[in-house]
């Protein structure tokens, strides 16, 4: 009791804030405010098949499907929302953002039947500096809702690569070949797996990831990932 009551009087003198406008939160909203949330750049990927996302890997890897949250545009106010969780510990919003994610996939015709989420895996030594793997966060928030688990032993990061934003895109590709291992190839057997990331660029880290499960597995996969660099 007394600690609801301090809580409270907390909140009012340090209210949460929208992370996005700043504005104080109420009581139903969690990190982001409503306004924010309606006017948030969303790509609506999940209703459009052969969506641009979808045409990054085709003649590359096979995908099921594939949807982004949001457009992660240069100079949207949506931007730091992916900087916020991956660099200064904002997890929360992490799960928050694949809450919503999971809530537009759920009961969709194509995004049923996903036996598992599998975040893109940091190499051991990156999350272990980080103390999370921000994908494995959005995984939480997606399964929370949809009720599906979350894998994160069987895939793993074998090479530990430098932060890539120096490098071209064909270093890129190079980059992420090999990157990827299975471990426990019967664990993936006949499964339709879902990989989950938080920003897709060039989409080559993933397709790494798709590579190594379908080389190795008789396997399906969709991707989903919360922001999509559409240029
Ligand atoms: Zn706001």
């Amino acid at each position: 009791m007394f600690k609801e009551i301090w809580n409270a009087l907390l909140n009012l003198v340090f209210p949460d804030l929208c992370e996005v406008c700043r504005t104080p939160l109420v009581k139903s909203e969690k990190c982001i405010c409503l306004s924010c949330l309606y006017a948030m750049p969303k790509t609506k990927y999940w209703n459009e098949p052969d969506n641009e996302l979808e045409k990054l890997f085709w003649g590359k890897v096979h995908v099921e499907r594939a949807c982004a949250l949001f457009f992660y545009r240069i100079g949207s106010s949506y931007r730091p929302l992916i900087h916020k969780f991956k660099y200064q510990g904002n997890y929360s919003l992490a799960i928050r953002l694949g809450e919503d994610l999971g809530s537009y996939l759920n009961g969709l015709d194509s995004y049923r039947g996903i036996d598992m989420l599998v975040p893109v895996p940091l190499h051991p030594r990156k999350e272990r500096k980080r103390g999370y793997n921000q994908s494995e966060q959005i995984a939480k928030g997606i399964s929370n809702v949809m009720q599906i688990p979350v894998e994160t032993r069987s895939l793993i990061r074998m090479v530990y690569t430098e932060t890539q934003t120096k490098k071209n895109k064909l270093e890129r590709r190079e980059n992420v070949k090999e990157v990827f291992k299975v471990k426990d190839v019967k664990l993936f057997e006949d499964k339709h797996v879902m990989l989950i990331d938080d920003v897709i660029t060039t989409g080559a880290t993933i397709e790494a990831c798709a590579l190594a499960l379908q080389e190795n597995c008789r396997c399906k996969v969709s991707i989903a990932s919360l922001g999509f660099v559409y240029n």
